[in-house]
């Protein structure tokens, strides 16, 4: 609160030290124009989205800026809850009072600290993995990995419904670019058969899928990526911490552990929530990022106190897999009293639960009804997924109670009721 007092005062009267400085000039006014055009077009569409402003930590209830305090979150990635833990928290604390604030420095110059060291190799440990690095983030690690490993002798071939940031590294990349039909095997087989002529193919694809909660079906990949000799490349942002026996992720729910060559994840979910992100698989192809990958080269180290949450997230994780499974029980309980609702829940299993809709309008005006009940879940429609596939993305959390799961299936009882949803 005192730093918004204290920024609207240097900005009072357009005066103050912070008063903006508009740049004037025929260029200016024009870019003005054109933006304020293309802003226009986005709202015109009905694409815009906007932010809500949360007052308090994240976690399975907040307060909203300007709000009541107590409304359910179902829509933050925070799968195991361990965003506001406290022995993560005093982690970050502990971190922060013996390492600082950052590091003004990218890692090799004078940017590493024992704590990077110490997390990348426990990352390693937790994939069972020669080695790993650490990124700024996980868009960071996906857009320094293809253009570092692939050259124009090789082939990329990628999931259709691939994340962003696999899209944007495998664009930076010179390496012959393949698209295979979302987790179609045929049309993958297809695709590798007609990159035989390529030194070196990588498939790339996602573990979980974000906005269908399904996961890919990596026992096949990997199978006939052993056929056709490819390696396997997959984003576990939605997997880590959470997704098999241990926690290890899709590789380790579908028994493929020793299958899948590289893994880049985040430590801005399940791990703890802070930011960041890596990749670990091979120890030359480690060592090779750390000289080539430019994300890496050219970024400043994760903060000091970023790496004490993910840290200690890791070493409640290895100690015990009975959070991930407390969320586990909460999925199942949410997707089965929402299918005995009569709604339609798409994926299997996964703590993202899309509520199948179709229309866009229809899951707009339900996720607006929800927050009137209390209940913050956002809507999704075209661009974002298919036409005519709007739904409503609920995400569930290991420190959600019963209760909670409860009163987000009732209130979407009823708001589907009201509007003919059901
Ligand atoms: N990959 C996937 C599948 C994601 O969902 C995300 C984040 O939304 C990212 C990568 C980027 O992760 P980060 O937030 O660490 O940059």
């Amino acid at each position: 609160m005192w730093r918004v007092v204290a920024v609207r005062a240097l900005r009072r009267d357009g005066a103050g030290a912070g008063a903006p400085r508009a740049a004037s000039g025929a260029a200016v006014a024009q870019l003005r124009r054109r933006l304020e055009s293309e802003l226009e077009d986005i709202r015109g569409a009905g694409t815009w989205k906007s932010e809500r402003v949360i007052a308090s930590r994240q976690g399975p209830h907040l307060r909203l800026a300007g709000g009541d305090a107590g409304i359910i979150n179902f829509c933050a990635n925070n799968y195991l809850g361990l965003s506001s833990h406290p022995e993560v928290i005093r982690a970050a604390v502990e971190a922060l009072e013996k390492f600082g604030a950052g590091l003004s420095s990218v890692r090799f110059i004078c940017g590493t600290q024992s704590i990077h060291k110490d997390l990348e190799e426990k990352i390693a440990c937790f994939h069972q993995r020669e080695d790993a690095i650490l990124y700024a983030s996980c868009f960071d690690a996906n857009a320094g990995i293809f253009e570092a490993l692939l050259t124009p002798e090789d082939a990329v071939l990628s999931d259709e419904l691939n994340h962003a940031s696999i899209i944007d590294g495998i664009r930076l990349c010179k390496a012959n670019k393949y698209r295979y039909k979302h987790m179609d095997m045929q049309d993958l087989e297809a695709k590798l058969k007609e990159a035989q002529k390529h030194r070196l193919r990588l498939v790339a694809t996602d573990g979980a899928f974000s906005m269908d909660g399904d996961i890919a079906p990596l026992r096949e990949i990997c199978q006939l990526a052993q056929k056709y000799d490819a390696l396997v490349f997959i984003d576990e942002c939605h997997a880590t911490g959470f997704l098999g026996p241990s926690g290890r992720g899709t590789d380790e729910l579908l028994g493929v552990m020793d299958k899948v060559t590289i893994i880049n994840s985040t430590l801005g979910k399940a791990l703890g929530g802070a930011a960041g992100g890596y990749t670990t698989g091979p120890k030359p192809l480690i060592d090779l990022l750390r000289q080539r990958s430019r994300p890496y080269l050219f970024s400043n180290s994760l903060p000091p106190a970023v790496v004490g949450c993910a840290s200690k997230a890791l070493d409640l994780l290895m100690e015990s897999n009975a959070i991930a499974q407390s969320m586990a029980a909460k999925t199942q309980r949410f997707r089965s009293k929402m299918a005995e609702a009569g709604f339609t829940i798409s994926g299997k299993d996964h703590p993202i639960c899309p509520v199948m809709l179709g229309d866009a309008r229809l899951a707009s005006v339900m996720a607006e009804d929800m927050l009137n009940r209390g209940i913050y879940v956002i809507g999704f429609s075209y661009p974002v997924v298919p036409k005519g596939k709007a739904r409503i993305r609920v995400q569930i959390s290991a420190v959600h109670s019963d209760e909670d799961i409860d009163r987000c299936v009732e209130a979407f009882t009823e708001v589907g009721r009201k509007h003919g949803a059901l």
